[in-house]
């Protein structure tokens, strides 16, 4: 198999779970294959610790950096938690390796350019659109991985 390490960028929308089926169809039945499902949490959509309040986006309102730690814990828990059933449901009796991960980042695009790297990805595979209301061609965060990554991207519906 010319592909080993997938990664599929995950926001919950319909074309990011038509990705998943598609990673699994091309790796899945690799048992070396890996499959790499990952979110990334915009780091301003977090609460901000230095002035102990709420960022605009959050409805978190944190008091000290041990608040700020728990709930940060708790969301990426959240997070690979509802991953989990998704992904069993978008298995397909693939027998590749799976490994989810919710990360926090300056931006969507910055966390997944630097999860490729980090993470020697050698293809990514993500929904052309996402959760985004305004319909167009492609939404920002492909947009963006597209132009900053050095591997083959695969954009689906
Ligand atoms: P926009 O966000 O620009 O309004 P959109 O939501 O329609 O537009 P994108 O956000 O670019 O489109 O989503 C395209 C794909 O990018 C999704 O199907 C998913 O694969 C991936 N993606 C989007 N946001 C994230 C995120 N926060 N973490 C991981 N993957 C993401
Ligand atoms: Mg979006």
């Amino acid at each position: 198999m010319l592909f080993k390490k997938v990664l599929v960028p995950y926001d919950e929308s319909d074309h990011a779970k038509s990705a998943l089926h598609i990673a699994f169809g091309m790796v899945g039945d690799d048992p070396e294959a890996e499959v790499h499902v990952v979110t990334a949490v915009s780091v301003g959509a977090l609460p901000d610790p230095l002035f102990g309040g709420t960022s605009l986006e959050s409805p978190f309102a944190v008091t000290s950096q041990m608040d700020y730690d728990a709930i940060l814990g708790s969301l990426l828990q959240h997070t690979r938690d509802d991953m989990a059933g998704v992904i069993e449901g978008a298995r397909d009796g693939a027998v590749c390796k799976v490994e989810t991960n919710a990360i926090v980042a300056a931006s969507p695009v910055e966390g997944i350019a630097e999860y490729v790297e980090s993470h020697d990805i050698d293809l990514v595979v993500m929904g052309r659109r996402g959760l985004g209301r305004l319909s167009g061609m492609i939404g920002s965060v492909s947009y963006g991985v597209l132009r900053s990554v050095s591997v083959p991207v695969m954009t689906v519906k």
